[in-house]
């Protein structure tokens, strides 16, 4: 990646996100950002991680850290969200030591002990939310008790928010005792963050303005996103086409080249993440309507997802229907094929299918994904979210009628218009300019100027 003349020598910038791909990606993109704008920057994470990342020389240096649970098949045992100080700081240390020391960091909002890490060796911390404004906005009402747990079913005003159902809001808040200490992590992002020198918001301000400016009112927030390569937006960052980083084999060439022999807009990309485990019941249902259906169809289907597959699934459709278990998911968004994206609505997976203008079909599965599937439909008007039927399963026929709706229907025309517009919205902000480009410059003009 080209980087511009000027260097910030003094300025070198620790970039921390825990080792998930969905916290990852965004967190390095903005390292890239601000390596392309001339500072040093060195991204931290596992040695699991680290190994399978392919950045382009010179732009941010990899340091690999243990967080005790070194080879992939740990990498779930995240012992590093709760108990990473002493890697932080030694880390913080070896720089400082060998003449090189950082000047701030920049953390995961998840690890919220980082900062205080950053305060007591002398680093100015900024606070990097992987997750959007209004999701922020919930949990944060939460942890002040004013929306007290477990809630009533009734309509949730957040005053300035649009009105949202118990269904609408982040898992961990609608169902506090399913993951009670992912809920705890994620209400502790704000225990101590009025002592962070910037929050930052993987968002952009026309996407979220009353939710963005909601957060403006109490800390320093600036937007940043989406981060996306910036080939996929600006195209200011020469060499920047992809994240760098693979979960597993990305199967690019083989989805490409079969992507080309499909009709424009004729295929439904299917995927739900890095993380989501779908009920063996509800991939039979999406498997039997995509054999039954006319469309094609690529469907990421994980490794560890693939035995709840029916028998023979794969070769009985393999005239109409690609299965990956991993794939290049910007180049598949961005393949004129590729006509509808059924999606778990993971925040990055959202962004992206808004930058690249690719209609969604929402269904949510836990964590943050609700909240952006009802952005997805009622707010940004960008996709259909699917009804959920008894037993918590979305049957054949729902979601063959949202899929058809969104290709084909009335509604689709509308949600396609939709989808070009924030597609234009999103390569406006990072544009020359543009607010989350402004933002940037402005978080590098203060950082050197403090
Ligand atoms: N992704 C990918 N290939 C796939 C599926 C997903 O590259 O086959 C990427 C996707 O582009 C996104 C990330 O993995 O950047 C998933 O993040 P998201 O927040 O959407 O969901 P999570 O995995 O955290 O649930």
């Amino acid at each position: 990646m080209e980087k511009k003349d000027i260097s910030y020598g003094a300025h070198n910038i620790l970039v921390f996100p825990i080792p998930s791909q969905g916290h990852i990606n965004p967190m390095l993109q903005f390292a890239k950002r601000l390596a392309s704008k001339g500072l040093k920057v060195t991204l931290a994470t596992t040695i699991s991680e680290a190994k399978s990342m392919q950045i382009g020389s010179g732009a941010v240096h990899v340091e690999p850290i243990s967080d005790g649970h070194d080879s992939v098949a740990d990498k779930d045992n995240l012992a590093l969200l709760t108990d990473g100080s002493g890697t932080l700081t030694r880390l913080i240390q070896k720089h400082e030591n060998s003449g090189n020391p950082f000047s701030c960091l920049v953390y995961d909002s998840v690890l919220p002990w980082a900062l205080d890490v950053a305060r007591q060796l002398g680093l100015y911390g900024a606070s990097f939310f992987t997750q959007s404004c209004a999701v922020s906005a919930i949990y944060y009402h939460v942890n002040q008790g004013k929306l007290d747990l477990p809630l009533e079913a009734t309509p949730i005003s957040i005053p300035g928010f649009p009105q949202l159902r118990i269904s609408d809001l982040p898992s961990f808040v609608s169902a506090p005792e399913s993951y009670p200490s992912f809920l705890v992590l994620l209400l502790n992002q704000f225990s101590n963050l009025e002592k962070a020198d910037w929050v930052l918001v993987n968002s952009l301000d026309k996407l979220e303005e009353e939710e963005v400016r909601w957060m403006e009112r109490l800390w320093p927030v600036k937007t940043i996103g989406p981060t996306l390569p910036s080939m996929y937006l600006d195209k200011l960052m020469v060499g920047d086409n992809d994240y760098g980083i693979n979960l597993s084999n990305p199967n690019g060439k083989a989805c490409q080249k079969w992507l080309d022999t499909r009709p424009t807009a004729s295929v439904v990309y299917v995927s739900f993440g890095s993380i989501a485990n779908l009920e063996e019941d509800q991939m039979v249902e999406l498997a039997w309507w995509l054999k039954e259906s006319n469309s094609n169809f690529l469907w990421v289907v994980r490794a560890s997802e693939q035995s709840k597959l029916p028998n023979n699934f794969v070769e009985e459709t393999i005239e109409k229907g690609l299965v990956v278990d991993w794939c290049t998911q910007l180049e598949v968004l961005a393949h004129p094929a590729v006509g509808c994206f059924v999606t778990h609505c993971g925040w990055n997976s959202t962004l992206e299918a808004l930058s690249l203008g690719v209609p969604m079909v929402a269904v949510p599965q836990w964590t943050d994904q609700p909240t952006n599937a009802k952005y997805v439909e009622d707010i940004w008007g960008v996709g259909i979210r699917v009804k959920v039927g008894e037993k918590g399963l979305v049957r054949r026929e729902e979601m063959g009628n949202c899929i058809r709706e969104v290709m084909e229907g009335e509604r689709g025309k509308e949600i396609k218009k939709n989808a070009g517009k924030w597609m234009e919205a999103a390569k406006e902000a990072l544009a020359e300019g543009g607010s989350s480009n402004k933002n940037i410059d402005e978080f590098i003009t203060k950082l050197i100027n403090k």
